[in-house]
């Protein structure tokens, strides 16, 4: 991880950058962010409770919390903890002008310039700014938006593009001489900075910098990533095969050949998808080395079946990984119909606190 924040340094040069840690640091466990971005200019998050567990263990740098408040009582820990907090909404407008803190509230005001999700969109931007402008106690550091297509080096003209929601952005608020914020990780790794250098820009990196691409069809090691992590476990049982039986549930896959098969003990309430397909790669390792085997049958809550005919060193006990170095998770995750965010942030936490 600290490695991918390096990397995204270089990207981002003059630029600041909040280390996205949200989801529990996309399934790494904020502790573990904590240490691995203390080089990073702020960890940005959603929930307050997260926040508490990074200033638990120990970051005191800023920490911006990337949906701002929900309710008027989460201002109290916004205080307690120091947090920077994202204004989207009319609703927290009024909040903060009913609020009297001790001190100012730092704000990020987000603008909606063709995500149409949170923020405020192009006719309330100026009666947004003006109230969050007229309040002493709030200092507006910067105003941000988030990107729609960054992923996507095709965009289509009629969809928002990073360009054209950048001179969005810029023209809601003329005058403002600012922070910016607009990149994240498909932004900063794929895409040119855009923003005016004299400015003070802040990008809002994630995903890669747990080593996963944020762009499907590029892979993560060829923007420089390395993977923080490894979804590991053994295999539990061995069996042979005849051709025309089948395994699992659904009987999905048919041995065609005599056939060797491992089962594995990791499933779908382990964090490994259960749309994963026949011949998603699986690695298995022994002393006497290690293949990719092929996933057979359906995946089941706590094991999946694989093809171990053309590893005849296999045998009960040999460690798998399911991803991580040998694996990307981007390769099982395109196989399963989904993105390498979602395996990631989706790992449950008796599964990432399980001792090895
Ligand atoms: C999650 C998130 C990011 C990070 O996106 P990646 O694609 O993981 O780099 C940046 N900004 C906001 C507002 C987000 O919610």
């Amino acid at each position: 991880m600290a490695h991918n924040l390096a990397q995204a340094r270089a990207h981002a040069g003059a630029r600041g950058i909040w280390a996205v840690v949200k989801a529990n640091a996309y399934g790494h466990g904020i502790e573990n962010a904590v240490r691995a971005f203390a080089d990073a200019d702020g960890l940005a998050l959603l929930e307050t409770d997260e926040a508490h567990r990074a200033r638990a263990a120990g970051w005191r740098k800023p920490i911006l919390l990337l949906e701002g408040v929900f309710e008027h009582r989460d201002f109290a820990l916004v205080a307690e903890l120091d947090l920077t907090v994202v204004v989207h909404g009319f609703e927290q407008i009024a909040m903060l002008e009913r609020l009297r803190p001790a001190r100012p509230v730092g704000v990020y005001c987000k603008f909606d310039t063709g995500m149409n999700r949170l923020g405020f969109a192009a006719d309330e931007a100026r009666t947004a700014f003006d109230r969050l402008a007229a309040l002493a106690h709030v200092r507006i550091e910067a105003l941000m938006t988030h990107l729609a297509n960054a992923d996507r080096r095709d965009a289509a003209a009629s969809v928002p593009t990073v360009a054209s929601q950048r001179r969005a952005l810029r023209a809601l608020v003329p005058e403002w001489r600012g922070g910016w914020s607009v990149a994240n990780s498909a932004a900063l790794f794929l895409h040119a900075p855009e923003g005016d250098p004299t400015e003070a820009e802040f990008v809002r990196p994630g995903i890669a910098l747990y080593g996963a691409s944020p762009v499907v069809g590029i892979a993560a090691a060829d923007l420089g990533l390395r993977p923080a992590m490894q979804l590991r476990s053994r295999v539990l049982a061995v069996r042979n095969l005849a051709p025309g039986q089948t395994v699992g549930y659904g009987s999905r896959w048919t041995a065609r050949r005599p056939s060797r098969i491992g089962i594995v003990a990791c499933g779908y309430a382990d964090g490994y998808p259960r749309s994963a397909p026949d011949g998603t790669p699986v690695w298995v390792e022994n002393a006497a080395g290690g293949a990719r085997v092929a996933l057979i049958g359906r995946v089941s809550m706590d094991m999946i079946a694989v093809d171990l005919t053309d590893m005849p060193s296999a045998a009960c006990g040999d460690a798998v990984e399911l991803w991580g170095t040998r694996i990307g998770v981007d390769e099982v995750a395109e196989r399963a119909g989904t993105i390498g965010y979602e395996l990631l942030s989706g790992l449950p936490a008796r599964v990432r606190e399980r001792p090895q």
